[in-house]
Formats: structure tokens, sequence, C-alpha cells
């Protein structure tokens, strides 16, 4: 059996195994819907980052792993002891980082909109570094380091002019985006600039971010020259050394069958050789490179399973088969037509000739899963599950329709341990007044 995800199996009795745990015993165990994430691979995955960063920057590098993909204490507890860093965009994702007792050093905050609150938080804490996109934020990072008596180290958010979104990516003059500074209208180094009669601020570096779900090696390594260029204008323009680069996160993950991801670290020595290319034809220093990787550590390495309530066929049209779960476990195909692929469970071994599309139990026809999907034939009670659920699920959660969040279990060396409970109605009204 071939499978999106290599940490999937099928045993003796015909099951989906996820890291060797049986998916039936864990659906028996903790119910359905039912988050299931393989702690061996997530931690392979920031080994791997971790290790190439330092091998390909002779130890000048760090993997920060982008918590919004999915963050919850334990998780952050992984990253730490695998010795990354972690980047936060919001008070709520940094107060899990440090109730996780995540070093703050270690932490780098971003967002285009960061409230004054959520700068305090962070100062206060001793929050590693701060990214800052615009040139408001500046401004409130210096007045409150100065209440605190501190000073602050900041990179700048840069938009390179890289547009990588898609499959292709394009550059364009002026990219449209809310998040950084333009590099084309001067705006980046006036910002840059700002910064020198600010007494408590420490500039650092650069940090860019091209998209997301990028399969292609190009648009990473014409980011790194363009930054690289800018650099060096830093130093020529202002006289002002740039310690840190962050190159960001985006790297594609294989969802269904056709995606193509190539392994990370042939990425990130592709791009060290740009850089350092650069930095040579440039005369400028190899900075520290930073890195912000979120869907791929996590993404292949969970699955969500699910119950098959109701099949309901249209004759010459399709046939729905709706799960106990959907768009509040799941919005990532109602928000951008995202891809899954799917597998039953209890019928693993069993060959996928039958089409469905996969419907959840919201009060919204958007409220897809998956749109012809390859299954067996399926019967109600059946145990559905889609793969490659880890990134960008839990965290975008909702209670729609006060439906209470899945539990979140992890497996390793083949046990299985709950970090995140289910939610009850309890918690669901536990703010109503
Ligand atoms: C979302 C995001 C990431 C992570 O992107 P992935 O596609 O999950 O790797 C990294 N950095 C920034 C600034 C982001 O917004």
């Amino acid at each position: 059996m071939n499978f999106v995800s290599e940490n999937l199996g099928v045993n003796e009795q015909g099951h989906l195994t996820i890291g060797g745990v049986d998916v039936l015993t864990l659906k028996e165990k903790y119910g359905t819907p039912l988050y299931v994430m393989d702690e061996d691979m997530i931690r392979t995955h920031l080994r791997t980052y971790r290790d190439a960063l330092n091998t390909y920057y002779n130890g000048n590098g760090l993997a920060q792993f982008a918590s919004k993909a999915f963050c919850t204490k334990y998780m952050c507890s992984i990253v730490a002891e695998e010795g990354l860093g972690l980047d936060v965009v919001s008070g709520g994702e940094l107060y899990t980082a440090l109730s996780a007792q995540f070093p703050a050093d270690k932490i780098c905050f971003h967002g285009n909109n960061k409230t004054k609150d959520e700068l305090t938080f962070a100062i206060g804490h001793d929050v590693g570094t701060i990214v800052v996109d615009n040139i408001y934020e500046l401004e409130q990072i210096d007045i409150i380091a100065a209440k605190l008596g501190k000073v602050q180290n900041v990179i700048f958010r840069i938009k390179p002019g890289i547009d990588a979104h898609t499959h292709d990516f394009i550059m364009t003059g002026q990219i449209d985006s809310k998040f950084g500074f333009a590099l084309e209208t001067g705006e980046a180094l006036s910002a840059v600039e700002a910064v020198k009669d600010k007494k408590n601020i420490c500039y650092k570096g650069l940090h860019c971010h091209i998209g997301s779900q990028i399969f292609d090696v190009d648009p990473f390594r014409e980011t790194a020259k363009v930054m690289m260029a800018f650099i060096k204008e830093i130093k020529d323009s202002l006289d002002l050394d740039t310690e840190e680069l962050d190159l960001g996160g985006g790297f594609g993950i294989r969802y269904v069958e056709s995606d193509d991801p190539i392994s990370y670290d042939l990425y990130i020595k592709a791009v060290s050789e740009e850089v350092k290319a650069q930095a040579e034809a440039l005369d400028i220093s190899v900075p520290k490179i930073l890195m912000e990787p979120g869907r791929s550590i996590v993404a292949p390495a969970g699955i969500t399973v699910y119950e098959v309530g109701c099949v309901k066929e249209i004759p010459n049209i399709r046939t729905y088969v709706s799960v106990d779960g959907g768009m509040a476990d799941n919005p990532r195909y109602i928000m951008y037509g995202a891809e899954y692929s799917a597998v039953l469970a209890n019928k693993a071994d069993k060959t996928s000739d039958c089409t469905y599309t996969v419907a959840g139990k919201c009060c919204e026809s958007g409220d897809i899963l998956i749109e012809n999907a390859k299954l067996p034939k399926v019967e109600v009670g059946d145990t559905l599950c889609v793969l490659a659920t880890g990134a960008y699920n839990y965290s975008m959660a909702s209670n729609y329709n006060r439906i209470p969040r899945p539990a979140v279990v992890m497996v390793s060396g083949g046990q299985d341990k709950l970090v995140v409970k289910r939610e009850t109605y309890e918690d669901v009204i536990k703010n109503d007044l």
C-alpha cells in the first residue's frame, strides 16, 4: 500500500496504522473525530532542519518552527527539546510557548498588527526577536522597551518582490501584500535607517517569507539573492552590519499523489550555495541564517480520524459520505479548496475503486473535506481518515455550530499519549454569561 505519508501502513487485520499504532485501537480509546500525530516523525523533521542548517551554514543557522501550523504546549516542548527556535504570531501563541517553558530568547515574534498589549507582553518576557512589520510598530517597540528598561532585538520584514503562493512564482515590481516593507520604493531602507536613533532597539537583520506549499527551489534562491543584495545596500549606504537573515518557511508537502516535494535538506543546501556565492560576489560576510518551516514539519505527521454516519447517493451526480467532523476541524477546503486524500482505516487493504465526496456535518453546503475521493466501498460505521492533516487543522479549528474541538493524540515508539483533551459541551459554553 502506498500512502501520501511514509509513516502510514497496514497491519495483518487490514487496518491502517500510524507510527505502527492501529488507528482502530485509537478510535476505540479516544473516540472520533480525533487528530493523531506521529511524534517520531515530527522529531525526525525537526532534526532534519536543525542538522541541515548547522551543516550548510557551519553552525551559524537556526530553524524555528512556525507554531501557527500546530501550536500546543506539548508541541512547544518537543521543539525546545530538539533545540530549535519558535516563531509566534500572536499573544496567544506566545503565551502557549511560555507556558511550556519555551526559552524566550529563541522566540521570534511576527505579525502585521501586533497590539500594544502583545508588544508589552513580548518585550516584558524578553522575547529574542521581534519582526518589525511597519514603521508605527518600530516606534511602539522603542517606547515600550524604554518604559520597561530593555533593549529589544529586531529584524525587519521585507517584501522581496517574489510571490510564490502557487506552483509557479512570479517576480513583480511591487507586490501587493499587507506584510512588511517594500524594497523598490526605498521604504525598507528608510525603515532600517530609522533604527539608528532608537535607543531601545537593536538592529539584528532582515526577514522575508514568500509563500507556502512551494515545491520549487528557484523562488527561494532568487529571494536569497535579493536579500543579500539588500544587506550589501544597508552596509554601503547606512554603514550597518546585518547579523541575521531569516528566509521564512513555505516548503511544500504531499497532500495528494501528484504533489512532489523535494527533501528539505536538498533545498537548504541549494539556498546555502546561493547565499555563499552572493556573499563572496558582494564582499559581505554570510549572516546567521534562520528559517521558519511550519507545514513541512507537522502536516505529513498527522491524520484525522472520523466515523462515517451516512452514505447518500444522488443518482448520476455523486455519492456523499458524511463524517462526524468537517469544516470545524478542517476549514482548509472551504477556505481555499485545499486537496486531501483519504483512507478507510478498517478497510485499508482493500482496493480504492469507488469515488465519493466526503462531507462534514456542519450547516454549510461548502462543508466538504474531499471532492472525488478514491475509496473502497463505504458503509455506515466505517472509519475514514483524512491524511496529512497535521498542519493548519487543529490550529485553525473552530467551534462553528458549537461543535467541541477534537482531542489530539501523539504516537511514539508504538505508544499513544493524549496531548490535547477533547472539548466538552461545558467548554463550549464556558465564557457565555
Ligand atoms: C506561515 C508562515 C511560516 C510557515 O509557513 P509554512 O508554509 O507552514 O512552512 C513561516 N514564516 C512566516 C512569516 C509565516 O507567515
